[in-house]
C-alpha cells in the first residue's frame, strides 16, 4: 500500500430530485436571512425563480457572472452585496456562476450556497480563479469552498445537450487525473472510479432523453463525486493544458477538456498503468485514452481542436506554455512530445 495523507473537505451536500424545496431549510442552518442570488444572463429567470420563492428573504439578484470572472465583475458583485447587506450568495449556475461567488467571498468570506445546474464541479472545490488585464490568476483558499450545495437533477434538464457531454466530460477529466495525482489517496480514489462510472454509464441515457431526470441525477451524482476529487487533490498535465489553452487563446471550457483528456491520458499512459486501468473499467472500455476518445466521439461532442477555435500557428506557443511553471505530472513533460500531443488534439485524431 502506498503511503498517503487522507483530508475531506466535502461541503455539506443535499442530493436529489426536488431538492431544491430544502433552500430555506438549508439557509436557516446557515444562519442566513438576506441571500444575494447570482447567475448568468442566460440563467436570469432561473434565478428569478429563485429569489421569488424566497420573497423577502432575497436581497437582490446579480445576473452579470460570465466565464473566468473579470476583476470588474467580480468588483461590481462584491459592491452590490455589501450595498444589499447581503449574508449569504446564492449561486445558480455553471461554473462561471459558482466562480462569481467566490469571488465575493473571497474578499468579503460571505457564505456561499450553490446550487449548480452543470457537472464542471467547481462547487466542491477551493479554488477561485479572476481574470486581470487578460491573465487569470487562480488560488486556493478556504473561504471561497461553498458552505451548502444543493444538487437538483431537475435544474439541468434545461443544460443543452451539446453542453452536457462536454461538461460531464470535464468532469471525468477532473477525477481521471485524480486517479494519478501525486497526492491521490484511496478514498478520493474510490470517489473517482465511481464518479467516472456513473456518468460514462448516464451520459448516452442523458443524450437519448434529455428530460430523463434519473439519468440527470446519475451524472449530476457522477459530478459531485468527480468535483469531490478536484477539489482535494492536485491536477497534471491534461488540466494545465486546457488553462494554457483557455487563457491564452481563449477556447471554450468544457469542449477544450473534452478533446484534449484522450491525447492527456494517452501521453501519460505508460506512467501510470494503475491509474489508466481504473479509468478503462470504468468507463468500460479497453482502454482510458480510447475510451475517452470514443465516448466523446460516439456523443457527438467536438474531437478536434482546430474546431473550436485554436489555430495551428498556435500550438508552438501552446507547448511551450505548458511546458512552462508546468504542474507535477507522473510522466516527466517533454516539449517535443507535448508539442505532438498538441499536434494530435488539434487534427482530432483516435490516440493510438
Ligand atoms: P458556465 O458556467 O460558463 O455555463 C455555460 C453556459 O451554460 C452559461 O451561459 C450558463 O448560463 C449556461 N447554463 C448553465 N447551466 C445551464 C442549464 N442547466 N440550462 C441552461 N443553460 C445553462 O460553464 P461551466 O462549464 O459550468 O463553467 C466553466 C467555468 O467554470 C470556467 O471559467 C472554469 O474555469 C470554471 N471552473 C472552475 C472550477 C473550480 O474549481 N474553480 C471547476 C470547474 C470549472
Amino acid at each position: 500500500m502506498t503511503p498517503f495523507v487522507f483530508q475531506s473537505n466535502i461541503p455539506r451536500t443535499v442530493f436529489g430530485a426536488g431538492s431544491l424545496a430544502q433552500l430555506e431549510r438549508e439557509l436557516d442552518l446557515l444562519g442566513a436571512r438576506r441571500a444575494l442570488v447570482l447567475s448568468t444572463p442566460e440563467q436570469r429567470a432561473t434565478a428569478d425563480g429563485i429569489a421569488e420563492r424566497l420573497g423577502k428573504r432575497c436581497a437582490g439578484v446579480f445576473d452579470r457572472a460570465v466565464m473566468h470572472v473579470p476583476i470588474e465583475t467580480a468588483r461590481a458583485a462584491r459592491e452590490t452585496a455589501t450595498r444589499l447587506d447581503a449574508d449569504c450568495a446564492v449561486a445558480v449556475g455553471g461554473g462561471s456562476t459558482t466562480g462569481l461567488g467566490k469571488a465575493i467571498a473571497l474578499e468579503s468570506s460571505l457564505p456561499i450556497l450553490a446550487i449548480p445546474t452543470t457537472y464542471a464541479g467547481s462547487e466542491m472545490t477551493p479554488i477561485w480563479g479572476i481574470t486581470e488585464g487578460g491573465v487569470k490568476r487562480t488560488g486556493r483558499d478556504a473561504r471561497v469552498l461553498p458552505r451548502t450545495v444543493i444538487y437538483d437533477p431537475g435544474l439541468t434538464s434545461s443544460l443543452p445537450t451539446a453542453l452536457s457531454v462536454t461538461s460531464a466530460i470535464n468532469a471525468i477529466a477532473h477525477a481521471a487525473e485524480g486517479l494519478y495525482a501525486q497526492d491521490a489517496d484511496p478514498i478520493h480514489s474510490l470517489l473517482a472510479e465511481e464518479g467516472i462510472r456513473a456518468i460514462a454509464a448516464a451520459l448516452p441515457r442523458v443524450i437519448a432523453n434529455p428530460a430523463d431526470l434519473d439519468a440527470r441525477g446519475d451524472c449530476l451524482y457522477g459530478a459531485w463525486l468527480c468535483g469531490a476529487v478536484l477539489g482535494a487533490v492536485g491536477m497534471s498535465l491534461h488540466h494545465k493544458l486546457c488553462h494554457t489553452l483557455g487563457g491564452s487563446f481563449n477556447l471554450p471550457h468544457a469542449e477544450t477538456h473534452t478533446i484534449v483528456l484522450p491525447h492527456a491520458l494517452s501521453y501519460n499512459s505508460a506512467a501510470a498503468p494503475q491509474a489508466m486501468a481504473r479509468i478503462a473499467r470504468a468507463l468500460g472500455a479497453h482502454a482510458a485514452p480510447t475510451g475517452a476518445y470514443d465516448l466523446a466521439k460516439t456523443l457527438g461532442a467536438p474531437i478536434a481542436l482546430r474546431d473550436v477555435g485554436m489555430p495551428e500557428s498556435g500550438l508552438d506557443r501552446a507547448a511551450e506554455l505548458a511546458t512552462t511553471n508546468a504542474y507535477w505530472n507522473p510522466r516527466p513533460l517533454e516539449r517535443g512530445a507535448i508539442r505532438e500531443l498538441l499536434q494530435r488534439a488539434w487534427e482530432g485524431r483516435r490516440p493510438d
